[in-house]
């Protein structure tokens, strides 16, 4: 393909969006910044999205990713939404520091959201600046890509630039800006928007466009919006489960943070575990913590059970009608969830038949590793070799407190392994697959922020970034990005930083 120059051309953005009716958004321009740089650009996202690297790496491609000039053929919006905050509904949220560019067809045909974040004030900025701060937007490129290499749906990391802007928080920090692309930014909290405003019209016209856009098979049977709510809910049972099984904690899964369409969404203080402990919580804003590790599955039934709301009056004529419809649809997440849990679980533990004794077997592991503030990546990955090598047990043995613990478990497990008919190698390259050897871990996520942030130095960004690239490899030479943390090492607390 000859390289693409014209920026016009480069940027073929179509926006379907800014196309359903004035208030759904607020047409507006990024604020403009002093001097841009650009810290990393995402080279195969940015081929996968049609657009050329080499042209956006250039001065007239930064000041686009920067939000100094805007395409041609932009629409710059700022996305209106609602959303329980903690559990408490607030009817006004928006993008009040993010602006959407417009939407790209990727080489695959799929429509993708292209987004500024941090571009500048808009009308939903309440007392904010609309600015980010250079370390939350490296938090946010480092973490959502490792989510992409784990295989989970997330949005996309496809730049971040600097502004050479200072933003306040508690004290003078550097400016950035991250360009997000997501399959749409439609959140719960955007249908909760027209329904705390009784907009049922609105409700159906953004229903559609979400079907049009991510739910297409909903289109044709005879109630598309009951059919849309169970695909969003299985969708995000199945989002929930990947997350759990890989050891992360979203942080704020208020409803304005959830996206319809299933993928992870806004990276605040979200945090990997290291030891196994099902209550754990990072989030400093998450003081009782409502959106600890393990209350995820039972947090998203709840936001679902709030989309369910909004849509009762697309869902029934009778009210009575509606609200059954609604509950027997939010009743289908638990199924859905632990269909895709269990089914992780097993491959994580080397098991290809369901037996109906897996979960039980998986549970009693998670429960000997929180009580033995066993590694949770770690005790995983190690059992892919003590899957083929019982030599290996000392190694997988040494992440418990207390070693023994763990003996009785692997006899139940060895047992249960024998049943099947795998050969080791197999057994061993399917686990290695399932099980991560590199996530990004909070104190070396935390390393490359100060490095940033503190000396001007993204080489450990750079370096992070390649590892959880390829999260399953063994990459020796990275070795200590393995480890967990020493105690002097732990971050006990994440922060959101807007
Ligand atoms: P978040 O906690 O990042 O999901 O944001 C919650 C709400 O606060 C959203 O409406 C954001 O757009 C808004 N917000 C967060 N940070 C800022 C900021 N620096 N300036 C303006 N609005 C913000
Ligand atoms: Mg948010």
């Amino acid at each position: 393909m000859a390289p693409q120059t014209d920026l016009v051309n480069l940027f073929a953005l179509d926006n379907s969006y800014a196309r359903l009716a004035e208030r759904f958004f607020s047409r507006v321009k990024p604020t403009s910044v002093a001097a841009p740089r650009l810290i990393r650009l995402n080279e195969k996202l940015a081929w996968q999205l049609g657009l050329a690297p080499d042209a956006l790496v250039r001065p007239e491609g930064i000041e686009i990713l920067s939000g100094n000039r805007v395409p041609e053929n932009a629409e710059p919006i700022a996305m209106a939404y609602a959303g329980h905050q903690f559990g408490n509904f607030v009817p006004q949220l928006g993008d009040g520091r993010a602006i959407l560019l417009g939407e790209i067809i990727d080489r695959d045909g799929r429509r993708r959201d292209i987004q500024l974040k941090g571009a500048g004030r808009t009308p939903y900025s309440r007392g904010g600046d609309g600015r980010a701060a250079l370390g939350p937007v490296l938090r946010e490129y480092l973490v959502s890509e490792a989510m992409a290499a784990l295989g989970t749906p997330t949005t996309r990391a496809l730049a971040a630039v600097t502004t050479g802007d200072t933003v306040w928080r508690e004290s003078p920090l550097p400016g950035a800006i991250f360009v997000r692309v997501a399959s749409s930014h439609i959140r719960v909290g955007t249908f909760q928007f027209f329904a705390a405003r009784g907009d049922v019209d609105g409700i159906r016209i953004l229903a559609d466009h979400v079907i049009g856009r991510h739910y297409q098979h909903c289109a044709g049977v005879p109630n598309r919006y009951r059919a849309l709510l169970d695909a969003i809910i299985k969708r995000q049972a199945e989002l929930v489960a990947k997350w759990l099984l890989v050891g992360f904690i979203h942080g704020v899964m208020n409803t304005d943070n959830m996206s319809v369409a299933g993928e992870t969404i806004d990276y605040g203080p979200c945090a990997f575990m290291d030891a196994y402990h099902p209550e754990m919580v990072y989030s400093s804003i998450d003081r009782k913590g409502r959106y600890a590790f393990g209350n995820q599955p039972r947090i998203a039934q709840w936001n679902l059970a709030r989309l369910a709301e909004t849509l009762l009056p697309l869902l029934a004529e009778d009210g009575n009608a509606a609200i059954k419809e609604a509950e027997a649809s939010i009743e289908m997440f638990s199924a859905h969830f632990e269909a895709a849990y269990t089914a992780g679980l097993r491959g994580k533990l080397g098991l290809l038949q369901p037996h109906s004794h897996d979960l039980r077997l998986a549970q009693d592991l998670l429960d000997c590793m929180s009580a033995n503030n066993a590694d949770f990546t770690l005790t995983f990955r190690r059992l892919c070799d003590s899957a083929v090598n019982p030599e290996s047990d000392d190694s997988l043995r040494s992440l418990f407190k207390d070693p023994n613990a763990l003996d009785d478990w692997m006899k139940r497990w060895r047992h249960r392994l024998a049943e099947e008919s795998v050969t080791a190698n197999a057994r061993r390259v399917a686990m290695r697959g399932a099980n991560p050897l590199f996530i990004p871990r909070n104190h070396l996520v935390e390393e490359a922020i100060v490095a940033a942030v503190n000396n001007g130095d993204f080489q450990p960004f750079e370096t992070l970034l390649a590892v959880i690239s390829a999260p399953h490899e063994d990459q020796p030479e990275f070795g200590r990005h393995a480890l967990p943390p020493r105690s002097e090492q732990i971050v006990t607390h994440t922060f959101c930083g807007t």
